[in-house]
């Protein structure tokens, strides 16, 4: 059993600690704490719009943005990246400090900053490379009521202090 990602890359999973014999979602309970956060957040944040495309579109054009495929850093603290954004992310990571704010809440804002700020992957730039051939392949996450999970909302979530060790650019 490998690794495998959800809906987008990036965050990776042990596939036999989240999928069963068959490829269905373990119920919640059967996950561990960490990969249970990570898929819960997968669901909302699966389809949403890149958010390097939101810097510069912003809510009042959301169609131009593309759809996000990758995702690094702590789940509610996580940045989305479409194909295009990608790779700006990964460089801001390896080479303009990024890595300083690796496993904080700081990431996301640090991040938009040098964005908004005119900050770019030099052109040719590759990002991360995956095996994976195709984030649209993946499997979708799992989408999680409220209703029949309560403890599964995102704030319960949040409060409980799981130590997470997500997947960063190397
Ligand atoms: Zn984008």
């Amino acid at each position: 059993m490998g690794k495998v990602s959800i809906g987008m890359l990036g965050w990776r999973f042990d596939e036999a600690a989240i999928l069963d014999d068959d490829g269905e979602f373990l119920p919640f309970e059967e996950m561990s704490p960490e990969d249970r956060k990570r898929i819960v957040r997968l669901g909302s944040i699966y389809n949403a719009p890149c958010n390097a495309c939101w810097l510069i579109h912003g809510d009042a054009d959301l169609e131009a943005c593309n759809t996000a495929q990758y995702v690094y850093g702590e789940p509610l603290d996580e940045v989305i990246l479409c194909e295009e954004h990608e790779p700006d992310f990964v460089y801001w990571f390896r080479r303009e400090g990024g890595d300083e704010h690796r496993g904080t809440d700081g990431l996301e804002d640090a991040f938009f900053e040098w964005f908004a700020d005119g900050g770019r992957a030099p052109e040719g730039y590759e990002g991360m490379e995956y095996v994976e051939t195709d984030p649209e392949d993946l499997p979708e996450p799992p989408t999680v009521s409220p209703d029949d999970h309560p403890e599964l909302t995102e704030e319960a979530i949040a409060d409980s202090g799981v130590d997470l060790d997500p997947d960063y650019p190397s």
